[in-house]
């Protein structure tokens, strides 16, 4: 199987192991340690003169080279470590390659933005944030030494699109490496380094699993980059487990066939939304005049299943609304099968302060929503009956 076919047949077929017994699918190698014929073969995996298992902690175990494989190829990656989580991706990304300083732009999950502005201060990795729309302060911090710039590209919760090609290549002027958190997108609306990032970041968590019944991430790029990482995931021991690899593998073998149609369902849900009495503002890319339509045009294949819809009222009319959901359910994820709906200052945002929260444009009355794959009509319905 080659990259050069479609992400369709690359999502079921790319990385799966050729099985003896004929399973079409990659068995589930549960154990933690794999044995050799003699201490020189052992030596051989080891000290890496040779390809094997070794280790599960390790992510030296088939089934996770099979998950490897296939991620790599849905990002056109050439390689992919898979680990735990979003955030342990994340951190072993900032622990091997972000010690000069991190540069956050844009908004971001509450999660890496608690990592970025605590955490990892407090280890005296110096970290700075610019809005989207502070780019020409992204020097400064360059020339002050920040060898890595992260991003999420469309943004929590305000869905803003960030220019991947124009950010990358500021930062490559100054020697620094560009990570894109693509969670949002999915590798099925956009690959960041098919744009000039560095590395992608998944929260496997969500569009990637599909289902809200595992919890994983992942981080992308080019061999040489990610062994500077491999020893932060082997010692934090952040690895998948096997078995969370293969429940994976199994949501990725629909991925395209979700993500499309979470797409369609989204900008028909955004677009009843707009002419919605009670309906302030809507934040979706796929909509004409949102701001950034045109990068977002050009830089991803399609706009994506999240949107936030900001209401008329404050606080309160938004609690009331979200409460007043049947089929959304009040929930702080996203990406999976059942439609999900989190006010973001009760959840992803919650702790910022107000001041801050208003700074990066998050109102108490947005109300952010996952679309799964219900039918459109059923959502709107239920939209309506919360919102009336
Ligand atoms: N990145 C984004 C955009 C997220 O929304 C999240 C979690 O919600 C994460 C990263 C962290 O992922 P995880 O919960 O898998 O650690």
């Amino acid at each position: 199987m080659t990259d050069q076919t479609g992400l369709s047949t690359r999502c079921v077929h790319a990385g799966e192991l050729d099985d003896a017994h004929g399973s079409p699918h990659t068995p589930l190698y549960t154990a933690t340690t794999f044995k050799f014929a003699s201490t020189a073969d052992l030596l051989d995996v080891v000290d890496g003169r040779k390809p094997g298992s070794l280790y599960t902690r390790y992510g030296l175990n088939p089934t996770i080279f099979a998950l490897e494989a296939k991620l790599a190829a849905l990002e056109g990656a050439e390689a992919a470590w898979a680990f735990c989580s979003g955030m342990a991706a994340e951190s072993a990304l900032f622990f091997a390659h972000g010690r000069k300083g991190i540069v956050c732009i844009g908004d971001a999950y509450g999660g890496t933005l608690e990592l970025l502005s605590t955490q990892l201060p407090e280890l005296d990795i110096p970290t700075y944030f610019l809005l989207g729309s502070e780019l020409h302060g992204l020097k400064a911090f360059l020339e002050a030494g920040a060898g890595l710039v992260f991003f999420e590209t469309p943004t929590n919760p305000t869905l803003e699109v960030l220019d991947i090609r124009k950010i990358s290549d500021i930062a490559h002027e100054y020697g620094a490496l560009v990570a894109v958190d693509n969670t949002f997108a999915s590798p099925v609306n956009q690959n960041p380094l098919a744009l000039g990032a560095d590395f992608v970041i998944h929260s496997a968590t969500k569009y990637l699993g599909g289902h809200s019944d595992l919890t994983a991430g992942a981080l992308l790029g080019s061999k040489h980059l990610l062994a500077a990482v491999w020893n932060w995931r082997k010692n934090l021991g952040t690895t998948i487990s096997p078995e969370i690899a293969s429940l994976l593998m199994r949501s990725i073998r629909t991925l395209t066939v979700r993500v499309e149609r979470q797409n369609a369902t989204a900008q028909i849900v955004a677009q009843a939304l707009v002419r919605h009495p009670k309906v302030a503002r809507v934040y979706y890319p796929g909509l004409p005049d949102f701001p950034g339509h045109a990068v977002t045009k050009a830089q991803m294949n399609g706009f994506g299943g999240m949107l936030t819809l900001q209401l008329k009222g404050n606080y309160q009319d938004a609690v009331q609304a979200t409460d007043k959901l049947k089929l959304f359910a009040i929930a702080p994820s996203l990406g999976g099968v059942e439609s999900l709906a989190t006010m973001p200052v009760t959840t992803t945002h919650h702790g910022l302060s107000a001041e801050e929260r208003a700074r990066r444009g998050i109102n108490d009355s947005m109300i952010r929503l996952s679309v799964g794959l219900e039918d459109p009509a059923d959502l709107i319905a239920d939209l309506e009956q919360a919102l009336a």
